[in-house]
């Protein structure tokens, strides 16, 4: 198994920063780690990567044990930090050179190119990395980490204060690396997972809130996913709107708004509608409403 969490506990003073956290990555997937602010992504991705010890649990890369051995799960691993702190004096080129003769491998010259043109950075390399902008900073974070050709890659908010272009030009690279890398990325931005993970998991307080495929959270998350979103010109008994049928939960918006959740996920409108023509009322409008991944993290880490 690519990377092994085992009941993971980290403790800064009173606080249970990771509270006994467990979970595996398979080789190949591309996993999201997904948590509002101080949820514990970063606690938890530097305890992989064996910056920082766990106060107990056990972490493993490829078998290895991280607090036995950090320097042989290093050599597999390559992290992407949040902040992405380069040396903005360095030449990007420069700069690889020296990453990549840390690891003391074999034809390091080649592997620069070959980082350069995976990155897409042909255009800038001999730039100073402080002229860079953000989105070209992050291309040479990302070529720092793959450096090693690692099998596991961990990635923290690689895209944090990106703007929409670069978020894709970021996504696409992670996407092209991790058809053939085992990739842990963490984010709080719900897109972000839609967009290139397989699985996802939530985190809240230190502890697992969520652990499963994209369509399985949506489903085990017990919400409703279809809901139609309607305004009547006239006041209405909520009572009589939970008896349309395949109506759910109904929710007052304001005034004559209401939100009918669908209580086996079918289209309700025509039934809204043979409502209102029964009760002599109008509708002003209406529209259905799927709920996406976004809410959904927000009702379980909200
Ligand atoms: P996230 O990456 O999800 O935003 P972090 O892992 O950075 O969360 O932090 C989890 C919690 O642990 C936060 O409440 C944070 O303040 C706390 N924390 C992280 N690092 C330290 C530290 N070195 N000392 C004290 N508290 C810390």
């Amino acid at each position: 198994m690519p990377v092994e969490v085992k009941n993971v506990v980290k403790i800064y003073g009173n606080q249970r920063a990771l509270d006994d956290i467990s979970f595996n990555i398979k080789k190949g997937q591309i996993l999201g780690f997904l948590g509002p602010n101080g949820a514990g992504k970063t606690t938890m991705m530097r305890i992989i990567t064996g910056i920082i010890p766990a106060d107990s649990g056990i972490v493993s890369v490829n078998g290895i044990d991280v607090m036995e051995d950090s320097l042989k799960v290093r050599e597999r691993t390559g992290y992407l930090p949040e902040n992405n702190p380069l040396y903005p004096d360095m030449y990007v080129r420069e700069y690889l050179q020296f990453v990549t003769s840390l690891y003391k491998l074999p034809g390091r010259s080649r592997r620069v190119d070959e980082l350069i043109g995976m990155t897409g950075l042909g255009e800038e390399k001999h730039k100073k990395i402080g002229a860079l902008s953000k989105g070209y900073r992050q291309r040479v974070g990302l070529a720092q980490a793959l450096a090693n050709d690692p099998d596991v890659l961990i990635l923290d908010e690689p895209t944090g204060g990106l703007d929409p272009n670069q978020i894709v030009e970021i996504r696409n690279l992670i996407a092209e690396a991790g058809k053939e890398k085992t990739v842990m990325l963490s984010t709080h931005i719900m897109q972000e997972v839609e967009a290139i993970c397989d699985r996802i998991i939530i985190i809240k307080n230190g502890k697992i809130v969520a652990d499963d495929t994209r369509e399985n959270i949506s489903a085990m998350s017990g919400i409703k996913k279809i809901s139609v979103s309607v305004e009547f010109d006239s006041d209405v008994d909520p009572d009589e709107l939970t008896r349309i049928p395949g109506a759910g939960k109904v929710i007052k918006v304001n005034g004559n708004r209401w939100i009918i959740e669908s209580g086996d996920d079918e289209d309700i409108r025509a039934g809204v509608f043979s409502f209102a023509v029964q009760k002599n009322i109008m509708v002003l409008s209406m529209h259905r409403e799927e709920k996406n991944l976004e809410s959904i993290f927000r009702e379980l880490t909200g």
